[in-house]
């Protein structure tokens, strides 16, 4: 477990409205949770609203409004619609968070053109529909956008070609639309998470504990992360403790993507032998 402490004021998004793509499973569930505890009306859009029902008693709860959406981020004109009906029940959207994706896991020589595209439909396509759409609503007000990216956006990785393009692209368009609105006062931001414990993570990428134990021993911190400890810097970049940060890509892996060229557990056992030696190193 973690020991994240929460940032961020507990009214940090009273009275603001936070449209979350994907809001209802995994880091997008404890997104949608934690804005709405903030103060938010969080507005929840995946294709099956099947998966809100947890985020909606989580709000029934706690005592924040929910709207949900059934929404494939695919197409276009849904997108619009769904928007339109969220900005006639609030007013406006103030927070957009690009959550939804999907993934598994492929060598590239196996991975049919029909897989590739999917990905890069939801991963990268959607997340310019929905921005497009919902930055339309906010360039009357500013408003503040993050997306979800991946450490392998920029080392890549073995068996995710489809999901590292398209969470390249992602991290492209959030430098490119944080500077085409930025005097407009949206912010456009990214999260780009290492492994962390969700279902759909742990069913598709790490779906054996053979696997599961080569992820972890990648993790140069020693564990995945938490759904929760994610959501807290998303929201903390969605809020207003962040104005001047635009453009920017937060990486939170537990040193995931760092190089890894020792051997597990050589350093420890250097660590300890020298911390014994009674012979002090003469070079010191
Ligand atoms: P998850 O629980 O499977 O969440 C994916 C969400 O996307 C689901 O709620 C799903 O809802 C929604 N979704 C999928 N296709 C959609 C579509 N076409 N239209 C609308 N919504 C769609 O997985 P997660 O692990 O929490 O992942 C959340 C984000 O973190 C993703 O962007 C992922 O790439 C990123 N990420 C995850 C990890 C990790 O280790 N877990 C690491 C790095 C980055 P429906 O099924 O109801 O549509």
């Amino acid at each position: 477990m973690s020991d994240a402490q929460p940032l961020l004021h507990p009214d940090a998004f009273a009275g603001k409205t936070a449209f979350i793509t994907g809001g209802g499973t995994g880091l997008g569930l404890a997104v949608s949770t934690r804005l709405g505890r903030l103060g938010a009306n969080v507005v929840c859009a995946s294709r099956s609203v099947e998966h809100h029902e947890e985020l909606i008693a989580r709000g029934e709860t706690h005592g924040f409004e929910v709207m949900s959406h059934e929404l494939d981020v695919r197409e276009p004109a849904d997108v619009k619609r769904v928007v339109r009906d969220t900005c006639e029940r609030f007013g406006r959207i103030d927070v957009l968070i690009n959550n939804a994706a999907g993934n598994f896991v492929r060598p590239a020589m196996l991975l049919a053109p029909k897989g590739f595209k999917a990905v890069i439909d939801i991963a990268l396509n959607g997340v310019f529909y929905v921005s497009r759409e919902v930055g339309r609503r906010m360039r009357e007000g500013g408003g503040t956008i993050v997306n979800i990216s991946a450490p392998y956006a920029t080392t890549g990785k073995p068996g995710v070609v489809h999901s590292a393009c398209a969470k390249a692209g992602v991290e492209a368009m959030t430098r490119s639309l944080a500077a085409e609105w930025a005097p407009l006062g949206i912010r456009v931001n990214a999260v780009s998470p290492g492994p962390f414990v969700s279902h759909g993570a742990a069913e598709r990428l790490w779906p054996s504990e053979e696997m599961e134990r080569q992820v972890l021993g990648q993790i140069p911190l020693g564990r995945f992360g938490t759904a929760e400890e994610v959501a807290e810097l998303v929201c903390v970049l969605a809020s207003e403790a962040t104005p001047w940060i635009t453009g920017a890509v937060w990486l939170a892996d537990g040193g995931w993507s760092l190089p890894q060229p020792i051997a597990e557990g050589d350093v420890a056992r250097v660590v300890r032998r020298r911390s014994t030696d009674e012979q002090p190193d003469p070079r010191e």
